[in-house]
């Protein structure tokens, strides 16, 4: 360790020597001492912990009207010009937003990708806003930037990716998606593409692919990289929702005929809609074979690679060349948390820095703002460092491997029913739909098929506002179905088993007030 003379800083001086003890106190609007401070945490946090209880007991969701929400909460009321105590403001503003709000933390929320918060996570947003270091720059936040790398460190290998890569928190899947897609382009265009546009100087286009499955986060890349929608294959799928592989090779050779470059292919793993997941060790070796730039959207599944019985495919994240997971899914952290995962680390300085590499004391030391589109920078990683801390690798490998239990249970439960028809069941997400007994015979009658359509997405609404549990949809092969995803450490297999008849007895209803007279 090279020496340096030691010399006085501005900090080392006393209060006396500033003066400090002769300038009145300035009494801003906004400061806190020590002491309310302290009265008002205390109180927020025991409310919080009586809401937070109080979550498997209410609603899923209130139903209100928007102008309902408006009225209860007062919100059409202009700008205050004075302040309020903040006692009252945060006591009210708590319980009037659990009044209001739906309920992701609900043991029979299965709805989207959504999960509830862990608790430990919520009191790392707290620790993170008090610190409130901005993780753009090291020097700005030397102890969150390094808890920041080694929390990227640790998901890499929770899901098998090497550790070495590069990576930084966004603010979920869409983001870390899109930062991948950034950095492919970079990689892969033959010109230089961050100063002279996406168009190559000899009128080159960049194609990139994806399953028809994909989500539509790819659509949003192509249009912000300046590459147009147009420039996305969506691939057809096999009878799984699987990206289908032979399609994908002849639309790579028509684009190479036709003059295109094609750069990548986002493979998935875990469709939003179904949980389906990519051929992703066939197409990591045809990426290999071309030069393609490998992408894994792990928004959804990746997590599930953690697990000892994961599905094959998900390997395959190993040999990516980045990966976008989104810890406010299946790591249950508070929104919002998303991660991009890239293979080398200079691939994410090519697409984002404008500096040389920064050095703090001639060790090298990461500048966030240097590997991703932001400037300043929030803490992100603490609420996911601690949770990973909390329960550990064996933790996680358990409740994911039990989200993934409960779904096939209700897969189980679902095909026992008699009125319920199963369609899918992969990862955590199980589809499935209503279908009135008398109605079973006639599936193939097109009056039939539509009415069923018509009756299942008023089955969902009728669902949905019943907030005894909560699903959203899925449409495949053109039926339209309920969707059941379990990414809540809170549901048990009460909940799951729960769920049939929940379902079947709204349709019953709905069935037996709108079914046409021409079908009965
Ligand atoms: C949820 C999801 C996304 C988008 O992630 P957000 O966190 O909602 O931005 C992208 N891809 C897949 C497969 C997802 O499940």
């Amino acid at each position: 360790m090279p020496t340096r003379p030691l010399k006085p800083r501005a900090t080392d001086r006393t209060a006396a020597d500033a003066g400090v003890e002769h300038a009145p106190a300035r009494q801003a609007p906004l400061a806190m001492d020590a002491a309310a401070f302290r009265t008002h945490g205390h109180a927020l946090v025991d409310q919080l912990a009586d809401l937070l209880a109080s979550v498997p007991g209410r609603p899923i969701t209130p139903n209100d009207t928007p102008s309902a929400v408006r009225h209860a909460l007062d919100l059409e009321r202009g700008l205050p010009e004075e302040g309020t105590a903040p006692g009252p403001l945060l006591e009210r503003a708590a319980r009037q937003l659990f009044d209001h709000s739906l309920f992701n933390a609900h043991p029979r929320f299965f709805g989207y990708v959504t999960a509830p918060p862990a608790p430990i996570g919520i009191l790392g947003d707290l620790l993170a806003s008090a610190l409130n270091p901005n993780v753009g720059a090291w020097m700005l936040s030397p102890a969150a930037s390094e808890v920041e790398a080694q929390t990227i460190r640790w998901i890499a290998e929770l899901i098998g990716f090497p550790t070495r890569c590069g990576g930084l928190f966004v603010s979920g899947g869409n983001m870390a998606n899109i930062v991948c897609f950034l950095a492919a382009r970079v990689a892969k265009a033959s010109w230089n593409i961050r100063e002279q546009g996406a168009g190559g100087p000899a009128g080159q286009r960049l194609v990139a692919y994806g399953s028809a499955e994909t989500h539509t986060w790819v659509q949003k890349a192509a249009d912000i990289a300046g590459l147009g929608t147009s420039a996305v294959r969506w691939i057809p799928t096999d009878g799984s929702l699987r990206m289908d592989i032979g399609a994908l090779r002849e639309q790579i050779d028509a684009d190479v005929r036709a003059g295109g470059l094609p750069f990548m292919v986002v493979g998935t793993a875990g469709s939003v809609s179904t949980g389906a997941i990519d051929p992703l060790l066939e197409i990591a070796a045809l990426c290999r074979e071309r030069n393609l730039w490998f992408h894994v959207d792990g928004a959804y599944g990746g997590f599930a690679a953690a697990v000892p019985d994961a599905p094959a495919d998900l390997l395959a994240l190993s040999g990516a060349d980045s990966v976008a997971v989104d810890p406010h899914k299946w790591l249950y952290a508070p929104l919002e948390a998303g991660c991009a995962l890239v293979r080398d680390a200079e691939h994410l300085r090519a697409a984002f820095a404008y500096h040389p590499a920064y050095y703090h004391f001639e060790e090298a030391a990461v500048n966030y703002v240097d590997h991703g589109p932001q400037n300043s920078r929030g803490f992100r990683a603490l609420k996911v460092w601690l949770a990973l801390q909390h329960v550990g690798a064996s933790g996680y490998r358990r409740m994911i491997g039990d989200d993934m239990g409960l779904s096939r249970a209700l897969a189980a439960a679902v095909g026992r029913h008699g009125e319920l028809q199963l369609e899918t069941q992969s990862l955590s997400i199980t589809t499935f739909r209503f279908v009135p007994l008398d109605l079973v015979g006639r599936l193939g009658d097109p009056a039939v098929a539509g009415y069923l359509n018509a009756l299942n997405e008023r089955l969902l609404d009728a669902v949905q506002r019943g907030g005894e549990a909560f699903v959203s949809n899925a449409v495949v092969g053109g039926r339209y179905l309920l969707r059941a995803c379990i990414v809540n450490f809170h549901t048990s297999q009460a909940d799951v088993d729960a769920l049939p008849e929940i379902v079947a007895r709204a349709g019953r209803t709905l069935d037996a007030a709108e079914r046409p007279a021409a079908l009965r």
